[in-house]
């Protein structure tokens, strides 16, 4: 249905929704642009076993995208960086080999990433009735 609805369509579901919030908060989708509303859809990655890995790997939202209760993707993507850049760097160092390296990398990445993707559907599901992650 909310991917039908037109803008002032979903203005005015906006403001019906905010109805029992405090007046000042209803004014601000009822004094908005009727032509400015659309709809977003969020989706969210499932957490899953990654098993090993020997040339390739993933970081930031193409790895654990979530939706956005907690505002953490960004900050998730840059830690990623900053742990897979110290794992490139002690293999060029000759510390380890490239494979060991990056399994070691995605078993981390995996284990708190995948962590802020739960903990975000968590609250999605109270905040926007986001469907559960399975267990
Ligand atoms: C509305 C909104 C609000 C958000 N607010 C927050 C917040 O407050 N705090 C927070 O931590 N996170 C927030 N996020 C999440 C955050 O933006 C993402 O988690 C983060 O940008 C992911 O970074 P990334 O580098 O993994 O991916 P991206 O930022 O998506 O970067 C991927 C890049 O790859 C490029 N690309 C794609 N395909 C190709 C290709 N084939 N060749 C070359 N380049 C390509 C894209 O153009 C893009 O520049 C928000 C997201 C949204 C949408």
């Amino acid at each position: 249905m909310l991917r039908q609805a037109g803008s002032p369509a979903l203005q005015a579901l906006a403001i019906r929704m905010l109805e029992e919030w405090p007046a000042a908060a209803g004014a601000i989708p009822a004094q908005g642009d009727p032509s400015s509303f659309f709809s977003i859809e969020m989706h969210t990655s499932v957490p899953c076993d990654l098993g090993e890995t020997f040339r390739v790997t993933l970081l930031g939202d193409a790895i654990h995208a979530m939706t956005p209760t907690l505002g953490r993707g960004a900050n998730v993507a840059m830690r990623d960086a900053a742990l897979l850049g110290h794992a490139i760097i002690a293999v060029e160092r000759g510390e380890v080999g490239l494979a060991l390296a990056l399994t070691a990398y995605e078993r981390e990445m995996a284990g708190y990433g995948f962590g802020v993707v739960r903990e975000s559907a968590f609250i999605g599901q109270g905040l926007m009735g986001q469907d559960p992650l399975a267990a």
